[in-house]
């Protein structure tokens, strides 16, 4: 299975007042899903996704989190890059009431693949995306006049009555209306008989760093809202402001719902956060090795001849470059092989890496070698990955290619 590659929508059909037709081509003939379903030999790299990690993670969050705290399931940009269908089905099976996503594409992408559940949509609409909202049942946040009127104006249109969500700023200052000003928007929602406030939420700019100085203030301005809220006699069933970070070190801010977006797929938000034992990363990264080089001194390896060899040495190429998204950097980092660590040397290349070899003489033309993740004893984490790019986390995991395919581990657990 694979759920990178959503059927695309046509963005020549303008969608107008009128709802859009929910019927799309399906997949060509040329995409990897199809690739895989015909038994197509895989390229010797991949992207590896464990399902029991992931459902075991989920298992644990459920076990940690407060009894009645519902949790929003955020996967946007496929699911950071393991598969918005699979996480999406994991965190159902393990009792998410809510998913999350960024774009109507990536949630018309999962109804077409039937998922039935509440889907809210993050950041703010155009009003051309309303339609295709109320013809698929994705709930919205709002957050200024003009979107409310005109979403009001189409479900009264479609004789319906939608549940809403108010974005509010309290410090983030990207999308929302600020919290100090909610009352106009909260009066106004409550006169459009076609709309109703279901929920509340805002956004944390740092909650997983000791200093929980602006999370804390961030928090004030929120219950200000709230206030301002429920002073104007609209009681809402769904306030939430945690991300990862927040769910994990501020209980006070938990309120009814989490949106998990890092957490359940194995990691951390930051290093100094609070530890759930036993959640362990889902996605690891993987490649065989596709030739062996015997180097003499004196010889040099790869574009620019940016390693040289001192002594005799045993170089493996790993079929994985910059072009499936690993950091381009030069004789840094390093690949797992039997369990232990080869230095990258050289440049990386397009389509390749090469590592040094020499201290595993063991190591055969094939074996795996894993670039992000555990072997035996070893391991190289995503934080590790993303310092080589002096990047975040987050980056790497939703970075890695769609070339590389995606091998789910542990299918049978997917209801
Ligand atoms: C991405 C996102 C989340 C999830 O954040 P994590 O740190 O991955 O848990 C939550 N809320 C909003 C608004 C987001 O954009």
């Amino acid at each position: 299975m694979n759920t990178l590659f959503p059927d695309i929508i046509d963005s020549t059909s303008s969608p107008s007042d009128a709802l859009p037709s929910v019927n799309r081509p399906a997949a060509p003939a040329s995409t990897p899903e199809n690739f895989l379903s015909l038994n197509y030999p895989l390229r010797p790299a991949w992207v590896e996704i464990d399902l029991n990690k992931l459902k075991r993670n989920f298992e644990l969050i459920h076990r940690d989190k407060p009894k009645g705290l519902q949790v929003v399931s955020v996967v946007k940009d496929e699911g950071y890059g393991h598969g918005a269908l699979a996480v999406a089905r994991t965190a159902l099976a393990c009792g998410a009431s809510f998913l999350a996503i960024s774009t109507v594409e990536e949630a018309m992408a999962l109804r077409d693949r039937g998922i039935p559940t509440r889907l809210l949509l993050l950041g703010d609409r155009q009003e051309a995306e309303f339609p295709w909202c109320l013809a698929h049942d994705l709930t919205c946040c709002v957050s200024e006049p003009q979107s409310i009127a005109k979403l009001g104006q189409l479900a009264a249109r479609a004789g319906k009555r939608i549940p809403v969500h108010l974005k509010i700023n309290t410090g983030m200052n990207r999308y929302g209306v600020r919290w100090d000003e909610v009352a106009s928007l909260v009066d106004l929602i409550a006169s459009t008989k076609s709309l109703f406030l279901e929920g509340a939420l805002s956004h944390f700019a740092q909650s997983d760093e000791t200093d929980k100085t602006f999370a804390l203030l961030q928090l004030a301005h929120f219950n200000e809202a709230l206030d301002i809220i429920s002073e104007r006699g609209c009681s809402l069933k769904l306030r939430h402001l945690c991300n990862s970070g927040g769910f994990l070190d501020l209980p006070q801010a938990h309120f009814d719902m989490v949106r998990l977006g890092i957490l359940p797929l194995g990691v951390f938000p930051s290093s100094v956060c609070r530890r759930i034992p036993g959640i362990e990363p889902v996605m690891s990264v993987k490649a065989r090795i596709a030739a062996i080089q015997n180097l003499q001194p004196g010889d040099t390896v790869g574009y620019g001849m940016r390693f040289k060899a001192e002594s005799p040495r045993r170089i493996a190429v790993l079929p994985i470059g910059y072009g499936d998204s690993f950091p381009r950097v030069r004789n840094q980092g390093c690949a797992l092989i039997h369990g232990r660590r080869a230095p990258l040397v050289g440049g990386v290349a397009m389509d390749a890496i090469t590592v040094d070899i020499t201290d595993i003489p063991t190591a055969q033309l094939w074996d795996e070698a894993v670039i992000m993740g555990r072997q035996g004893a070893e391991e190289i984490t995503v934080h590790e990955v993303a310092r080589l790019k002096n990047s975040v986390s987050y980056d790497i995991l939703v970075g890695w290619r769609t070339r590389l395919p995606r091998l789910y581990v542990g299918q049978d657990v997917l209801p």
